[in-house]
């Protein structure tokens, strides 16, 4: 398949001309309507063989794995999905390697209601850059700069599972934990209903710590961590004793929770709309935003946070830790 015949194949695919796009694929640039009383949301998140993901991961697990953490981004900042642009650089056009990867890619296009917008194929080492356009009501994207003190944090899921995922798609299993590493849950939903809630809010992509300390530098504070409040994936605690579990669930990226904070005097309301809108997810309050400018855990001595995830290092001065004694 030569690059012109990649292109055909896109555009000859169904549901790709929306009626947000006045310009689809074929032309020199696409053109989308943005609804009045909103602002376009734009994130870009390039994946790389051997980097982000296995050099011999099927092309199904990339394709679908490249679009959810560029979604994430889009969850994070509180915004709808609409759009979506391929970069793909790969060193041949095998088609049916091609087919199985927009198959991938495409997977959640329904559920979230996507149109490829455009795209472009370059021959080269394999990798995958995914624009990602969403719509938010005017003023209302969820920012990392409006944490305040008092304010509580919360985190989506239970983490460090993805430590696990990663070892386990790395060594090529077949297994639903190595599956996991590729089909990454995105809280797009979580984000939206999160607009009218949170001070601050944050994707886990590079560790708890370090995605924290963003909002930290951003909103001029500090947080604090409560060793035993953090919630760590089941299977990890069964396979690594407790106080690893911990450090990996705090410094590994990939989970892709979203990390937020939600001022005390809001609280009771969130409380109120979770419970209606998403009566099965639980959300775990691990800490609270304090005065100054580094994240620390409390609690626990002697954390060793100098782990990193998969090619995401972690600054060694992100994280002060200090210990209050508690246990
Ligand atoms: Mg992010």
């Amino acid at each position: 398949m030569s690059e012109f015949t990649w292109i055909d194949f896109l555009s000859s695919q169904p549901d790709l001309q929306e009626n947000s796009v006045s310009v689809g694929i074929g032309d020199d640039a696409a053109v989308m309507r943005v609804p009045r009383g909103h602002e376009l949301v734009m994130s870009v998140d390039t994946s790389v063989a051997g980097v982000h993901f296995p050099k011999d991961a099927a092309p199904y697990d990339i394709g679908y794995r490249a679009l959810a953490v560029a979604l994430s981004d889009l969850a994070a900042m509180g915004a709808n999905p609409c759009w979506v642009a391929l970069s793909l650089t790969t060193p041949t056009f095998d088609s049916d390697w091609l087919a199985e990867l927009y198959r991938g890619f495409t997977h959640t296009f329904s559920q979230y209601s996507l149109t490829l917008i455009g795209g472009d194929t370059t021959q080269g080492p394999l990798a995958l850059s995914v624009q990602v356009y969403g719509l938010v009501p005017t003023g209302s994207a969820l920012l990392r700069s409006g944490a305040n003190v008092g304010d509580i944090i919360f985190v989506s899921k239970a983490l460090g599972q993805s430590a696990l995922a990663l070892e386990a798609a790395k060594r090529g299993e077949q297994t639903a934990l190595a599956k996991s590493f590729y089909t990454v849950e995105v809280e797009i939903a979580l984000g939206q209903a999160l607009r009218d809630f949170a001070s601050a809010c944050i994707d886990v992509s590079d560790g708890l710590l370090a995605d924290l300390y963003h909002i930290c530098k951003r909103s001029q504070c500090g947080a604090q961590i409560e060793a035993d409040t953090v919630c760590i994936d089941k299977t990890l605690l069964e396979k690594v004793e407790a106080k690893k579990a911990l450090e990996i669930a705090l410094t590994h990226g990939d989970d892709y929770a979203l990390c937020f904070t939600i001022p005390a005097s809001r609280l009771r309301a969130w409380q109120a709309l979770r419970a209606k809108q998403f009566p099965h997810a639980t959300l775990y309050p691990v800490g609270k935003i304090v005065e100054g400018d580094s994240v620390f855990v409390s609690g626990i001595e002697d954390l060793n946070l100098q782990q990193s995830g998969y090619q995401h290092g972690m600054q060694s001065d992100v994280v002060s830790n200090r210990s209050t004694g508690k246990r």
